[in-house]
């Protein structure tokens, strides 16, 4: 690698620097795409099952070195119980890649088309070389939701993780290099925005999970070199609970999905509207249930809620809660962060919030509720929609067609009804993001795999008909 100035990693848990990298420049990248287009010069694209048997191999890796990658991962995102999900959903990503590309590429029959002796079929070309550019909320997770399906579909692809969680990645390069015929098709290029940048200079398609703001830049430079940009950005999700909810149910799941992996997660629930006649019993339990939680910042690391992985990111949620509380809402529990080494954010309640505030707006990226009662349904859905984001939302009501019917008015790529977050569960339908939350084909579903794909047409003359120049002429005998 060439010389390129050290980043320097900061643990989540204890806040101290305890890891340094050189990120890959230019050359790097230059040398890592030529490697991985001579990769595609094997069979990769053409043999699905030889692809199906490397990803399974890859799986058999990770297991291999799955108490190391735990480890890494852990530090990474001083988390552990996240980190074994992360872990092990990625042999759930490849079982369901495999399915879907074994659907997509079933050899396709000829259709004939409105010209009588004319026959088409589809082939799907793979883009030689796919750049996946991944966050550090679920850094594991949110790469390999790209990268497998891109592999799966006969791309190579080259891997830029964040630069805030990459130890995990060291291990990574293991499970890749214990498998010849995947480390010529999959690589990592570690580093910053500035090694992602360079990365979409040498691609034909990127995948992009992170920020609006960074989405807004991966757009605009893939759009110089005409290469799609597929893009899974920020949310600011709500939920609508209305009268004829029940509030056992709504407040422990609104609750879950509002503080799951300390609200750094792109689905966390970021605001909720609740209905007048069961507006102060939502309130009395909610934060009854939110004071039980327990942050895991004790020696023993036990707890529900772990540390912020990005402290820039503590600072955001604070000056979400203090410009919230500056124009005069409540909190009703939390509100500062604890800070022991590494910085922890207590669930935190908020009410008499409205929507010239940044908590009502922006993505807070934290676990804070704020909380705003509504009147008519009409009044919830127009606050619903008040958002430049439209990642998912949530509605909670007495039965599911009430609760469908407000769903089918929300503008948002997923919408739970009498739960939250299912985005996270179900991924075998396709979704899009709405508004600044994303653009491009669904990385879900079927189309999983063909978004990395181009579509040729082949139609062939099935007829005796033989058109020569003579079907060419115009005059007039
Ligand atoms: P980020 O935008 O800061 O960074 C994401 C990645 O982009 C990192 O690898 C970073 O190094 C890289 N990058 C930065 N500048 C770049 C540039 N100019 N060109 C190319 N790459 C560049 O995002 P983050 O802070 O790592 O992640 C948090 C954000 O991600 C939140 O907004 C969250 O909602 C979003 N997110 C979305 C989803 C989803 O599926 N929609 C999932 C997880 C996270």
């Amino acid at each position: 690698m060439t010389e390129e100035r050290e980043i320097k990693v900061r643990n989540p848990r204890t806040g101290t620097v305890d890891y340094r990298f050189r990120p890959a420049g230019a050359p790097d990248i230059k040398t890592l795409a030529e490697h991985l287009r001579a990769g595609q010069a094997s069979d990769w694209q053409r043999d699905l099952q030889a692809r199906i048997l490397t990803l399974r191999r890859f799986v058999q890796s990770i297991d291999h070195h799955r108490e190391a990658l735990l480890r890494a991962l852990s530090e990474d995102t001083g988390r552990e119980r996240v980190a074994e999900i992360e872990v092990a959903s990625v042999k759930r990503v490849v079982e369901r890649a495999i399915e879907l590309a074994e659907a997509a590429f079933a050899r396709p029959v000829p259709v004939a088309a409105s010209i009588p002796g004319l026959f088409a079929h589809t082939q799907l070309v793979p883009y030689a070389l796919v750049g996946v550019i991944s966050p550090w909320n679920f850094p594991l997770l949110l790469a390999m939701i790209d990268a497998i399906p891109a592999l799966a579909a006969g791309c190579s692809v080259l891997l830029k993780p964040s630069e805030i969680t990459p130890r995990h990645s060291e291990v990574l390069q293991q499970c890749i290099d214990d498998v010849p015929a995947l480390a010529g098709v999959l690589a990592i290029a570690q580093g910053d925005g500035a090694t992602g940048a360079r990365v979409i200079d040498v691609v034909d398609a990127v995948a992009f999970t992170g920020s609006v703001r960074t989405g807004r830049h991966v757009a605009c430079r893939a759009a110089e070199r005409f290469i799609p940009a597929f893009l899974e950005m920020g949310g600011n999700d709500a939920v609508v609970v209305t009268d004829s909810a029940e509030l056992s149910r709504a407040v422990p799941i609104v609750l879950r999905a509002a503080v799951a992996a300390a609200g750094q997660a792109c689905q966390s629930v970021e605001r909720v509207y609740v209905q007048d006649g069961i507006y102060d019993e939502f309130i009395a339990r909610l934060v009854q249930e939110a004071s039980s939680l327990e942050l895991t910042a004790g020696v023993d690391g036990q707890g529900h809620i772990g540390p912020l992985i990005f402290a820039q990111q503590a600072d955001i949620i604070q000056s979400h809660v203090d410009d919230a509380l500056e124009q005069g809402a409540r909190v009703l529990c939390g509100g500062k962060p604890l800070c022991s080494g590494g910085i922890w954010y207590p669930p935190t309640i908020l009410t008499d919030v409205h929507h010239r505030m940044r908590i009502m707006q922006e993505e807070t990226f934290g676990p804070v509720i704020p909380v705003m009662r509504f009147t008519r349904i009409e009044e919830a859905i127009q606050l619903a929609n008040d958002t430049d984001y439209g990642l998912s939302a949530n509605v909670f009501a007495g039965d599911e067609a009430e609760g469908v019917a407000i769903a089918q008015r929300l503008d948002a790529g997923v919408v739970s009804v009498n739960e939250a977050s299912l985005s996270t569960m179900v991924h075998e339908f396709e979704q899009e993001p709405f508004k600044h939350s994303g653009m491009g084909p669904p990385r879900m579903g079927a189309s999983s795999i063909t978004r990395y794909c181009r579509k040729k047409l082949i139609v062939s003359n099935r007829s005796e008909q033989v058109r020569g120049v003579e079907s060419l002429w115009d005059g007039a005998r």
